[in-house]
């Protein structure tokens, strides 16, 4: 992994593409007019009343429901639709890729962007640069989109050997203008981590209050919920559709990663059916100091 710094001044962007103006994409839209980095953003989605709202609220200048035409002499073109629509999308786009435009996405899996790319355009093409912004609410759509989201968190970004480094370079400093820091690794690499990370959290988060949910008791319990729930379940608000997709287009590195969690909780499950504290304390203790050095300062 490699860390990637620039001038955000240098962006120079006359015109940006976004495809999918919800959360991210209209959270990058907002940020790169509040930082004077593009002179024009032109919206792109399914909604004409999402887009037209996105105009009403200045996240863009205008909008085009075709991705080809909405795309047509931009400078970068940003895709910010679910997972499960970026293959349909990147088909579109056929004609931005042969004009050279630069084409990145923020799809929150790589692997699936990757191969999507491929399949769409026979190959991926050198303009193309595969992103993810490392940030997020669990709140969707344009309404729910603000200019900070990106600021002091983290962009990666996951080149390909084939990817021109000045496309990289481009969309570096694009995500730079947003006050985000971008780091570079491998797609694989990129997978395993969001796996653990984010991935598989947002799992158990919709799995705990789904088996809350379905108890007898569950208006007892949750009248009785308090901070810690709230925290730990927040995640479970998120857009289901969006993270089946997630699930899906990352499937391989989360059985994985749910696997080596299945196990330990098995442990700890022993543990407790056998009155064992020692073990208990050992992996409560194991965790805190963890989660503290995570966390500290
Ligand atoms: P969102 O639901 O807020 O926005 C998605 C937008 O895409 C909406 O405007 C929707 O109308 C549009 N859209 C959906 N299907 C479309 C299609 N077929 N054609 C054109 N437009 C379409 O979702 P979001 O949270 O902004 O997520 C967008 C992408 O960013 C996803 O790929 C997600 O994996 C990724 N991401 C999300 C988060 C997060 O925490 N929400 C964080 C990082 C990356």
């Amino acid at each position: 992994m490699s860390s990637v710094t620039g001038t955000p001044s240098a962006i120079g962007l006359d015109r940006l593409c976004v495809i999918g103006v919800g959360l991210i994409g209209g959270s990058l839209a907002r940020a790169l007019k509040a930082a004077g980095a593009c002179a024009e953003i032109v919206g792109c989605g399914r909604s004409v009343e999402s887009l037209r709202r996105a105009c009403d609220l200045g996240v863009i200048d205008r909008y085009h429901q075709e991705p080809a035409a909405a795309a047509a002499g931009a400078d970068l073109v940003v895709v910010a639709v679910p997972l499960g629509a970026m293959r349909s999308i990147f088909s579109h786009l056929r004609p931005a890729v042969e004009a050279g435009t630069v084409i990145t996405d923020a799809g929150s899996a790589k692997g699936s962007v990757v191969a999507d790319a491929r399949a769409a355009f026979g190959q991926v093409p050198p303009n193309f640069v595969p992103g993810h912004p490392i940030a997020g609410t669990e709140r969707s759509g344009v309404e729910a989109s603000f200019p900070e989201l990106f600021r002091g968190r983290k962009v990666i970004l996951t080149p390909l050997a084939e990817t021109d480094y000045r496309a990289t370079a481009r969309v570096s400093a694009m995500w730079q203008a947003t006050g985000a820091e971008v780091v570079e690794m491998g797609v694989a690499h990129h997978d395993q981590v969001l796996a653990a990370t984010s991935h598989l959290p947002h799992l158990l988060a919709y799995s705990l209050v789904d088996t809350l949910a379905k108890l007898d008791d569950r208006a007892e319990i949750f009248r009785f919920a308090a901070g810690g729930f709230r925290d730990f379940s927040r995640i479970a608000s998120s857009e289901p559709s969006m993270w089946r997709d997630i699930c899906l287009a990352n499937r391989e590195p989360l059985l994985a990663t749910l696997a080596e969690f299945n196990r330990d909780l098995g442990r700890l499950a022993t543990a407790l059916e056998q009155g064992d504290g020692g073990t208990l304390l050992a992996v409560f203790r194991h965790a805190k100091n963890a989660r503290d050095n995570l966390y500290r300062g």
